[in-house]
């Protein structure tokens, strides 16, 4: 990634931003969101947050004690942890008591390790002030489109203003809130990172123009994942037989989108529950029975 000097200064000690971080620091993800404010085709609620999050296995949620406990615990035991993230498994923003409250506790108890967050962008506006008081300093949107009317066929609902909303008006507030979002957070000086989710026959064109138009709001990285469409996953549903991106397909996405913008290479897709060098997940070292038998 060709990452400007101030934002390569920002983000060394970060695995996912840096790649010669990623050998040699850790990061951690907690979930303390089960709850989400829309509904993507591609989800399937028995697992994980895709906007982050490779399908699965569910976390074990965690209450915002429980992940406090836990990451101290895992700070202790693995000295290389810079970064805890939340992630899932629904949207952090969809669960902001729990979200805020992990992260207020551990800006108090533990105000060395980097915190960030990912989210879908509906919740995002109202956030931002909230954000920047517990200085998060980088923030993932997952951004899979700028028009409605591809919106509309990614995203059956959303959930606003106390009612379901459905079709191209609901994919619109999705957008505009998501790009308000970003809007606000890089005019604040927070990292911003987009994800997007590769959908064959959908959104594989159009996410060229998304890479253009977050790039010019200040995003600092595109991160162009693949739809995972594996059986278990569920079908994407209302069009069965949604395929998943060849390799080949994917690279020449990311190479279109790349111009002189940071791509990111080296996502893995970590569970809502990762723990460790990126490429490993010592997840199961650190569920909570465990936790507490080492006694933090
Ligand atoms: Fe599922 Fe995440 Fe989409 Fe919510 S934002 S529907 S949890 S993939
Ligand atoms: Fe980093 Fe991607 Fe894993 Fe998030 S999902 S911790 S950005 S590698």
């Amino acid at each position: 990634a060709h990452l400007p000097e101030h934002i390569r200064a920002r983000v060394q000690d970060h695995p996912c931003y840096s790649e010669e971080a990623h050998h040699h620091f850790a990061r951690m993800h907690v979930a303390v969101a089960p709850a989400c404010n829309i509904q993507c085709h591609y989800c399937n609620r028995k697992y994980d947050c895709s906007n982050e999050s490779r399908p699965g296995v569910v976390s074990e949620l965690l209450t915002p004690e429980q992940a406090v406990r836990k990451t101290l615990a895992v700070a202790a035991a693995i000295p290389q942890m810079s970064v805890l993230g939340i992630a899932g498994p629904g949207d952090p923003l969809a669960n902001p008591e729990r979200t805020f409250a992990t992260f207020r506790m551990l800006s108090e108890q533990a105000p060395d390790i980097k915190l960030c967050v990912s989210t879908n962008g509906l919740a995002l506006p109202e956030c931002v002030d909230e954000l920047a008081r517990h200085n998060i300093d980088h923030v993932t949107i997952t951004i899979n489109c700028v028009d409605p009317e591809i919106g509309a066929r990614i995203y059956p609902w959303i959930f606003w203003n106390h009612r379901r909303m459905r079709g191209v008006e609901a994919a619109r507030i999705l957008v505009e809130q998501q790009q308000k979002g970003l809007e606000m957070l890089t005019a604040r000086g927070i990292l911003v990172k987009v994800n997007s989710v590769m959908i064959p026959g959908i959104n594989d064109e159009h996410l060229k123009e998304v890479s253009k138009v977050v790039k010019a709001k200040g995003a600092f990285l595109h991160n162009v994942m693949p739809l995972i469409a594996e059986a278990e996953h569920g079908t994407y549903f209302g069009l069965t037989g949604q395929r998943e991106p060849t390799a080949a397909e994917l690279e020449t996405l990311q190479e279109a989108c790349a111009g002189d913008m940071a791509m990111m290479r080296h996502c893995r897709q970590c569970r809502a529950d990762a723990v460790g060098m990126l490429g490993e997940d010592r997840g199961a070292e650190f569920t909570l029975d465990k936790i507490d038998a080492l006694e933090v």
